[in-house]
């Protein structure tokens, strides 16, 4: 029996996380054995340059040694303990001193967590419900933002999965990214009822879509004109465009700030920060409820202080001129293949979609070929490359590829392009 089919009988679909699954390119789940660096090792041994990468949960690449020690000194030292610790406040320090927006931050452990609770606290420090999303862009899977839009413009959401009910999205307003006059309009209409308007500030699941001059000043503005609290989920901007994430670099600053992936060097990790006044509606400070068994764990708070520790400006640079070759690399191998494909790329990621220019929001990103995706996708796993298996899906390069791996992704790429247009 297979790994697979051993894990399908048992797990549903065979994975635990459906962005594992691999129905949207064809074929089973991989299985990894280990990761080294830049590459994966799959458990019927084969060697991929990988671009996954934790799904962005790691920019040092996989098993970098000051994080694999780090972890071993936290391992020494316990689990969970159920009391604070120097290495929570050590993480706390360097995230406030990167991200100047977040003057207190809570970890929690997953993105997820980190939007329910940056809702919650919008919520019980504004008194209002509604909560403001934009289509594509995902804050984890809360009920409230497991939403799409309505059939009329700017009404209440509806559940976007099955078990999701209907009472738990009708606070939810859903609006096109990149839309900065639909939200305008609604916040001259009901600007007092709402609580948060959240944002990904480089959307990078629904492919990469970048936020046009002017958007993301726009929803901060308007919170702030209207006194609702405007959040930017930079669970993968964070640490990842620059060590003050999507707002550093663009100087933009919200009220409050979700961040997760590199944050945790790969381990299980979420948070939220932002002003003083606001964070201190929480528990026990102030009245809004939040808490965990494992928040801040030992482990992950070890991992991420090691990463934040070792991240340097020019990592940026060295990782943003990775992801440019990559991208022009890619650019021109489709150029010559003949096929209709646009490189997106936000600084140090990036992602590829199949149709002539870059998409503006969902809808756009909605009428990409993904049967050319999924052919471009079982090309470059047969020469090496592992893409994530879905083309909403963000590509990480991380400090441990280099030139070779560029190269090689690239040649391979042209070969996939090439199939592909076929
Ligand atoms: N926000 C964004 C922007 C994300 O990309 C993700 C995860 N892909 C989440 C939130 C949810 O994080 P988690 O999977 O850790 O719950």
């Amino acid at each position: 029996m297979t790994l697979f089919e051993r894990a399908r009988s048992l797990i549903p679909g065979g994975v635990s996380s459906p962005a594992r699954a691999f129905g949207a390119v064809g074929g089973n789940p991989l299985f990894a054995e280990r990761g080294e660096g830049a590459y994966i090792v799959s458990t019927d041994g084969h060697r991929f340059v990988d671009y996954i990468q934790g799904f962005g949960a790691v920019i040092l690449g996989h098993a970098a040694p000051v994080v694999t020690k780090a972890i071993a000194g936290a391992n020494a030292r316990g689990g969970a303990v159920g009391l604070s610790t120097e290495a929570e406040v050590r993480l706390a320090e360097l995230v406030c001193a990167h991200v100047p927006s977040i003057e207190r931050v809570r970890f929690v452990t997953s993105g997820t967590e980190a939007a329910m609770t940056a809702a919650r606290i919008a919520r019980g420090a504004t008194g209002r419900v509604l909560l403001v999303k934009f289509e594509g862009c995902y804050h984890g899977h809360a009920d409230a933002f497991l939403a799409k839009a309505g059939s009329g413009v700017a009404t209440h959401a509806v559940p976007m999965a099955a078990g999701v009910p209907e009472a738990s999205v009708t606070d939810t307003v859903i609006l096109a990214f990149n839309d900065s006059g639909a939200l305008d309009e609604l916040f001259a209409r009901r600007g007092d009822e709402i609580a948060a308007v959240f944002v990904e500030p480089v959307a990078a699941n629904m492919g990469v879509v970048v936020p046009e001059p002017g958007f993301l000043r726009r929803i901060v503005d308007l919170c702030r004109t209207h006194r609702a609290v405007s959040v930017f989920d930079e669970v993968v901007t964070g640490f990842r465009l620059g060590l003050g994430g999507a707002q550093g670099a663009m100087r933009i600053t919200p009220d409050l700030t979700m961040l997760g992936k590199v944050l945790g060097g790969g381990l299980p990790i979420g948070a939220v920060g932002g002003r003083a006044d606001l964070m201190d509606v929480l528990s026990p400070v102030g009245a809004v409820y939040q808490a965990g068994t494992y928040a801040a764990h030992p482990h992950a708070m070890a991992a991420g202080a090691a990463v934040l520790s070792a991240l340097t400006p020019e990592d940026f640079d060295t990782l943003e001129g990775t992801a440019t070759q990559l991208a022009d690399g890619l650019t021109e191998a489709a150029k010559d293949a003949g096929i209709e494909a646009t490189v997106v790329r936000s600084g140090t990621f990036l992602g590829v979609f199949f149709r002539g220019d870059a998409p503006r929001n969902f809808a756009q990103v909605q009428e990409c070929d993904r049967d050319a995706f999924a052919r471009f996708h079982a090309s470059l796993r047969s020469s090496g490359v592992l893409l994530p298996p879905s083309p909403y899906e963000a590509w990480f390069p991380s400090l441990a590829h280099g030139p070779d791996e560029i190269a090689a992704t690239i040649a391979a790429a042209r070969s996939a392009f090439g199939e592909t247009a076929r």
